[in-house]
């Protein structure tokens, strides 16, 4: 037996452990990945859930050094889509049988923001017949604000903490209030406490980012107890301060085997957690998310912005998808997840187990 193979066979895993299992190639990074979709078939079976992602505005205060559509990106052409646009493409899912949506904008914090997202809450349970399970994913708010969305009717939040590591969050982000590692982590311990499913994630492949960052990475979101995780490769975005970097960036190839490797050892880490094939897996590899679903994952947000819009929720370059119809993705997706041999759990929410059990045990 090699050393990956008897780390393979351990109960839990050291940080030493973690990062050699990152450090894996060919036939012993087959190993992990095989070892990862045991786990998976084990614990959460072989259902992948759909959560249609509804891409709401791209309008945002902030400024993180490598999202596209950041406040000083003055080449973004901004959006926002209408009230009925959003209820329209929600009717989608329900009658798609999804089961579950994900709105997500950029950050907006006023008043008149939060209202109106309780207030599509609750228009969308009334127009659904109350069968969506809703997650948002729409930044830093304050706990009431958290609290108001949970009561009209959320049931799960994700906010990435993008880097688990201060040091490189701080080259990532300004250095301001809008933008503090604190107060992000405080955030996700108030989703917690409003009673979400908590979901988070990192990017994988940024620049500075070392395997021992990316490793702590893990343990963190092990140690949050965390009930959902999407992370993927970092795309470096022209219009963004961290793009002179790109020198230093690891080869696209790269970044894309990394992330691989840190979904399958997620799900050998917190094996009833629901983790995401993220959409920027795809704008990769064609196959990105299929490939995602073979090592772990078992979550993919279809994109059912209208179409109109998704061009311009352009946070990297090449991002999948958006010159197609809604129906063409929703097709090609069904075809592709049969072929990775699981199939989609048509009419479920497909609530994260590991929020179930830890809800029974109080
Ligand atoms: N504004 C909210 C927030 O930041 O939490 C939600 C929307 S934000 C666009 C969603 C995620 O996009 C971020 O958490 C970040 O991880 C990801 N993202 C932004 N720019 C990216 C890039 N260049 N490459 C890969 N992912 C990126
Ligand atoms: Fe805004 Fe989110 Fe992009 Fe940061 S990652 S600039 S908060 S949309």
């Amino acid at each position: 037996m090699n050393v990956i193979e008897e780390i393979l066979q351990k109960q839990s895993l050291t940080r030493q452990d973690i990062i050699l299992l990152l450090q894996t190639n060919a036939d012993d990074r087959n190993k992990l990945y095989s070892k990862a979709a045991e786990v998976k078939e084990k614990y959460v079976g072989r259902k992948v859930y759909f959560r249609g992602l509804i891409e709401m505005s791209n309008i945002c205060r902030k400024n993180c050094f490598y999202c596209g559509i950041r406040a000083g990106n003055f080449n973004a052409h901004r959006y926002n889509l209408s009230d009925d646009e959003v209820v329209e493409a929600a009717k989608f899912a329900w009658e798609s049988k999804y089961a579950s949506l994900a709105i997500q904008t950029g950050e907006v914090t006023n008043r008149e923001f939060t209202d109106r997202v309780s207030n599509l809450l609750q228009r969308i349970h009334r127009e659904t017949n109350g069968e969506l399970g809703i997650t948002l994913s729409m930044g830093e708010q304050t706990e009431e604000t958290y609290k108001k969305w949970f009561d009209n009717g959320a049931i799960r939040y994700l906010l990435r903490i993008e880097s688990t590591s201060k040091e490189l969050y701080a080259k990532l982000h300004p250095n301001n209030k809008a933008h503090d590692f604190d107060r992000r982590v405080e955030c996700l311990k108030s989703l917690r406490r409003v009673g979400f499913q908590v979901g988070t994630g990192v990017m994988i492949g940024l620049p500075f980012q070392t395997i021992e960052n990316l490793a702590d990475d893990l343990l963190w979101i092990q140690q949050m107890d965390i009930d959902m995780v999407g992370m993927g490769p970092y795309i470096e975005h022209p219009d963004t301060p961290l793009y002179k970097y790109k020198e230093v960036l690891l080869p696209m190839e790269e970044r894309f085997n990394l992330a691989l490797k840190m979904i399958a050892i997620l799900r050998i880490l917190m094996k009833d957690i629901n983790i995401a094939a993220p959409t920027a897996l795809q704008a990769i590899d064609k196959l990105g998310r299929e490939k995602g679903i073979k090592v772990g994952a078992n979550v993919v947000m279809p994109n059912i912005t209208p179409g109109l819009y998704r061009n311009d929720y352009k946070l990297y370059d090449n991002k999948p998808c958006v010159d197609d119809a809604v129906d063409d993705c929703k097709n090609c997706l069904e075809a592709r997840i049969q072929l990775t041999g699981d199939f989609i759990g048509y009419g479920e929410q497909g609530n994260s187990m590991h929020f179930t059990k830890r809800r029974s045990r109080g």
